[in-house]
């Protein structure tokens, strides 16, 4: 049995009220998605609040279980092992300088302390470091937080929802993916708020909601929600932060499927006010419309698999500037979204074509709602 399965024995599952609106209502989005690596599906219900559209795992594991799967297991179950390579440490690099030009660029700051909140080994922090910022970091995974050690980052074995800094100390905080991840948003969120200064900076990259591949890919355990550009808004509201700018632009690199918010740190409304103005100004996603949307992206998927396999059948080539154009080229009506954004091509074209085998059988076999 492995380690992830014996970890989820000892834990149950437990139904929470909507992240965003406290409401506890839900209906269920989907039954099914990716329960441990890529390929394996199995039931995983992602829930609709009724009164504000916000998508989550609902029931989820208690949060006990969550502290002791990102200390041990979380990187080598989604990676498959906890040593980066060194393109991944160049590319990590990359990113975090890619969102500090996006700021110098887009807004006037200047170089204070930066918080790069689940920094994994904290390859992110090094283009800030070189660029004058002070930056620390913090993150669940042991091994990755041992590793950024050795190279002489500032980095703290801690979670988002009880964070080792002093109030009002961080000027700038980048959150790469990290506030999906975290079970308790509410506690993440308010400790963001209390670490940030008063003209502080909270970036976030969450993945887009515009779905490209599999729906079960993108239901995943690893995920806890899964925001819009209006349910993040709503979120942040509630917990004292302002939308400056929310954008779909490919800011860290070429062709990938991440949406990005920055907010500035403003009053913590209290919920009376939270739930009449706020979440009238903001507006809500639409339950309705979220059902159907994912209900027409499963059967689109479907046909997509199909022609995937008959396209990779066709193209066993490992060429990928040649895969590149045939896609671009709208051949067999599937585009180079299906596979760009990834580094190691060979390896993400027989991905692609597992999932696509695994999501018509089980497609077939009704375990696709
Ligand atoms: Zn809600």
């Amino acid at each position: 049995m492995s380690e992830l399965k014996e970890l989820t024995k000892k834990y149950s599952k437990v139904m929470i009220p909507c992240e965003v609106c406290d409401s506890e209502e839900f209906e269920v989005l989907q039954r099914y998605g990716r329960i441990e690596g890529p390929g394996e599906y199995g039931e995983l219900k992602v829930s609709v609040c009724k009164k504000c559209g916000y998508r989550l795992l609902n029931p989820r594991y208690e949060d006990s279980f969550y502290e002791d799967y990102y200390r041990r297991l979380y990187r080598d179950v989604a990676y498959g092992s906890s040593v980066p390579s060194s393109e991944y440490i160049r590319l990590q690099q990359e990113r975090g300088g890619a969102v500090l030009g996006w700021l110098n660029h887009h807004f006037d700051i200047k170089p204070g302390v930066m918080l790069d909140h689940g920094c994994a080994s904290g390859f992110t922090m090094l283009s800030w470091i070189n660029s004058g910022w002070v930056a620390k970091g913090f993150d669940p995974h042991l091994g990755s937080v041992e590793r950024g050690r050795e190279i002489g980052l500032d980095i703290e074995l801690g979670v988002g929802e009880r964070l080792p800094y002093e109030d009002d100390s961080i000027d700038v905080c980048m959150s790469l993916g990290s506030l999906e991840h975290t079970y308790d948003i509410g506690r993440s969120l308010s400790e963001l708020h209390r670490v940030l200064r008063e003209s502080g900076l909270l970036f976030i990259r969450w993945r887009s909601d515009k779905i490209y591949g599999s729906p079960l890919e993108y239901y995943n355990h690893n995920h806890n929600r899964f925001f819009s550009h209006r349910s993040i808004a709503l979120l942040l509201a509630r917990y004292g932060f302002e939308v400056i700018q929310s954008v779909d632009d490919e800011i860290e690199c070429e062709g990938s499927s991440f949406s990005y918010t920055l907010a500035s740190k403003a009053k913590i409304p209290d919920f009376e006010i939270f739930s009449n103005e706020i979440f009238e100004d903001i507006g809500t996603d639409d339950p309705r419309e979220e059902l159907e949307k994912i209900s027409a992206l499963r059967d689109d998927f479907y046909t997509k698999s199909k022609r995937f396999l008959e396209f990779y059948n066709r193209h066993s080539t490992k060429d990928i500037s040649y895969i590149r154009r045939l896609l671009e080229a709208g051949e067999s009506g599937l585009s180079w979204d299906w596979i760009s954004g990834f580094v190691d091509f060979e390896k993400v074209y027989q991905r692609k074509k597992m999932e696509a085998e695994r999501y018509i059988s089980l497609y077939d076999q009704g375990m696709v709602v």
